[in-house]
């Protein structure tokens, strides 16, 4: 998967040369490349915001250095055509759809992702509607607040998604058996010591009976969902909820 991400503070994703997504790199598995809007300001100053038309606190980021950004990673002859082929832009934004498990998941799907993380007041809505020409054009949000920018939003979503391709996380089972891919939580996790401050490891993680480990942690997915988070519950059928299941 080829992912470029454009910022004025290309140092804020150094993070993406680290643990699991830094050796994805390495190993050719995700091909990352941080760039600085910065270089494509047309000033001698690099200048990158201005003055809101209309009044207003705080600055807003001008088109033109943003449109000559994100056309220098389009395909050769690609301007004009937002097909389904075409890179997928992501611009992160408190008004876009909330980033979850099941979109990471889509993401993951996708073969060049974009990234165009805002600052101050945002980009100058035009260049969305330039992008529209160009890109399949998707707002993102990490959740209902406000960041100073999109870089942490990015980190986030990058290491969501980059997890997902495969190859990068060691052991495919990880991924099935976590929070959020069968909607539910995960199940409490231990390890040695068996007896730790006086807190003992549940007997049967110890017994080596899989069945009922297996029925144990389904038990125990339900429950801790049930009380965290009880609206991820709600539409699952009587079957995944049955007495058999809470009764562990
Ligand atoms: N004035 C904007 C508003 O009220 O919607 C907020 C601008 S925010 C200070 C600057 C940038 O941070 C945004 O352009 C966006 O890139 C990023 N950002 C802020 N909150 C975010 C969130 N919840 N999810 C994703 N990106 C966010």
């Amino acid at each position: 998967m080829r992912i470029d991400v454009f910022s004025i503070f290309p140092e804020y994703l150094q993070a993406l040369d680290l643990s699991l997504i830094g050796k994805a790199r390495q190993k050719g598995l995700l091909e990352i490349a941080v760039r600085d809007v910065r270089d494509y300001a047309l000033d001698k100053h690099r200048s990158v915001d201005d003055t809101p038309y209309g009044g207003g606190a705080g600055m807003v980021m001008k088109p033109e250095p943003w449109a000559l950004a994100l056309e220098s990673v389009l395909p050769q002859g690609a301007e004009g055509q937002a097909g389904e082929d075409a890179p997928l832009l992501i611009v992160p934004s408190p008004a876009g759809r909330v980033f979850d498990q099941s979109l990471a998941y889509e993401l993951a799907e996708e073969r060049h992702l974009v990234f165009a993380c805002g600052r101050y007041e945002g980009i100058d809505e035009r260049v969305y509607d330039w992008a529209g020409a160009h890109f399949r054009v998707m707002p993102v949000s990490l959740g209902d607040y406000v960041l100073n920018g999109g870089e942490v939003a990015v980190l986030a979503m990058v290491e969501a998604i980059g997890r997902l391709v495969p190859g990068v996380v060691g052991n495919p089972m990880s991924l099935v058996e976590e929070s959020h891919s069968d909607g539910l939580l995960e199940y409490p996790v231990y390890t040695k010591p068996a007896s730790w401050r006086g807190m003992d490891v549940p007997d049967v993680l110890l017994g080596g009976n899989h069945a009922a480990i297996e029925a144990h942690r389904r038990a125990e997915q339900l429950r801790r969902t049930a009380s965290r988070r009880p609206e991820l519950l709600e539409g699952r059928s009587a079957a995944d909820l049955s007495r058999a299941d809470l009764a562990v």
